[in-house]
């Protein structure tokens, strides 16, 4: 039997560290990539006849997400103990929220598709183990940390739809400043719970634990598609099982048999009190949350006349986004920065896998940089060499404006905009359809042609190589 028409269905556990300064229930630091076991204290290390006191900033930065997640807010909420024994969990339990959690019921959209948040609640982090070839040793500086679990319905039906959630997640998450949601880090992690349903046929849900990133997550669900549904086809039963995914082989493979609920022998937590939620808290919370990123994006779209697509890929890195903004108010012509944002400074951040923060040019040196280009003021032809020189910082801003002033004297300039190029070439391609046809069935020669059209009308004052590439721009995109 072939399964052509089954379903999958996906539900996602995901643990967030919160950015506070101290752990949940003690004053310890949460900070935990240090010496080991320098943060801990009798709290956090499960002393008896210590009492935990809860951290209202944390309780804060749950809310906001929960407010931005579209949650109910739980006016009353409380703690219970889970139980587990594990030597990274001194306490023998850990703190968390069952019966009643902090917030539920709220969803988040994905493409105009719903899914479905279940819960939002607070819990505390486990120590670590350090597994070496002779021993495993222990750090405790993360017990206690903070943590928000969200818990969606089981509503996704692909891997492309957990991944998307995931990223729209984390621009959340940096937008509201709560989390560094670092996957790779670790204080962003996914769980995501798998099944498949043919007819009355069903496997057993199988969750997947250990992915740290977006791109382990789509491959672990991939595979667990084909796996489930080879079994499902021999008419063999799929079992309830924790997974890890295993990176290098590129498989998933079995932790443990999954526990049941009651295996944790959940009980409420004697010593701390139910945690109240009133209006006035929920009002300041949400005077608190300022704009978040569906919300910049179509504003960036009104503002600056910015092409949907465009404002997509900026808003996805709030420090992008930032930096788009604030350079928009130095330049002269934005359509001209906006461009060069997208293909050059992205370019250089992809081959040198850095972030916008991490790149060499300041805002007012690209915009300098751009306001020469728009007022014709770099040599045609070295415009992207310059760029790159600048960006490797092998010549300084500084450089290209005492060779303008030279230049300027000398009158030497050709004075065509890059919008006279781009008329030009569209000229060109509108009055060459058969020749643009054949180069998109795959003749990728005749660009030369091309090319020589655009020289001839531009009587050769533009570097070829320039028109080559704006060529290959404009019908790559098509
Ligand atoms: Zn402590």
């Amino acid at each position: 039997m072939e399964l052509n028409n089954y379903e999958i269905i996906i539900g996602l556990e995901i643990h967030c560290q919160l950015k506070t300064k101290s752990k949940l229930f003690c004053s310890c630091p949460a900070e935990f990539e240090r010496e080991p076991n320098i943060n801990v204290c009798p709290v956090c290390l499960g002393f008896p006849g210590t009492l935990p006191v809860l951290n209202k900033r944390a309780i804060e930065l749950a809310l906001k997400l929960a407010l931005a997640l579209n949650c109910e807010i739980n006016r009353k909420s409380s703690f219970a103990r889970k139980h587990y024994f594990y030597p990274d969990l001194p306490k023998g339990y850990q703190i968390t929220q069952y019966k009643e959690p902090l917030a539920y019921n709220g969803y988040l959209l994905i493409d105009n598709k719903k899914i479905r948040i279940r819960r939002v609640h607070l819990e505390e982090d486990s120590g670590k183990l350090i597994h070496t070839p002779k021993e495993t040793l222990i750090d405790f500086n993360r017990a206690g940390v903070p943590l928000v679990e969200i818990v969606t319905e089981p509503d996704f039906r692909s891997p492309k739809e957990v991944t998307s959630f995931i990223e729209k997640l984390r621009t959340i998450l940096i937008y509201l400043d709560i989390s560094d949601a670092d996957m790779e880090k670790g204080n962003l992690r996914c769980e995501p719970n798998i099944s498949l349903r043919y007819n009355n046929l069903s496997s057993e849900r199988r969750e997947i634990k250990n992915l740290n990133s977006i791109k382990n997550v789509y491959q672990a669900l991939e595979y667990e598609i084909e796996y489930q549904k080879n079994l499902l086809e021999k008419g063999e039963r799929i079992e309830r099982a924790t997974l890890l995914w295993n990176e290098k082989e590129r498989r998933t493979e079995i932790m443990r048999a999954k526990e049941e609920e009651e295996d944790y022998r959940y009980f409420p937590e004697p010593d701390l009190p139910s945690l109240i939620i009133d209006e006035e808290e929920i009002l300041k919370i949400k005077e608190e949350i300022k704009e978040l990123p569906e919300e910049r994006k179509n504003r960036l779209i009104r503002e600056y006349n910015l092409k949907e697509e465009f404002a997509e890929i900026i808003i996805k890195d709030k420090y992008l986004c930032d930096y788009y903004e604030d350079l928009m108010k130095l330049v002269k012509d934005k359509n001209l920065a906006t461009n060069w944002l997208i293909n050059e400074v992205l370019r250089v951040l992809n081959e040198k896998k850095i972030k916008i923060n991490e790149f060499p040019l300041k805002i007012t040196e690209l915009a300098t940089f751009l306001n020469l280009l728009s007022e014709n003021k770099i040599p045609r032809g070295k415009v992207k060499e310059k760029f790159y020189q600048l960006a490797e910082k092998k010549i300084k801003i500084e450089d290209i404006l005492k060779t303008t002033e030279i230049k300027q004297e000398k009158g030497s300039f050709t004075q065509i905009t890059f919008s006279d190029i781009e008329k030009v070439i569209e000229e060109v391609l509108a009055q060459e359809k058969e020749v643009v046809e054949k180069y998109k069935k795959g003749k990728k020669g005749v660009i030369g042609y091309l090319i020589g059209e655009v020289v001839k009308k531009l009587e050769g004052k533009v570097d070829p190589r320039e028109i080559r590439e704006e060529i290959i721009k404009i019908l790559e995109k098509d």
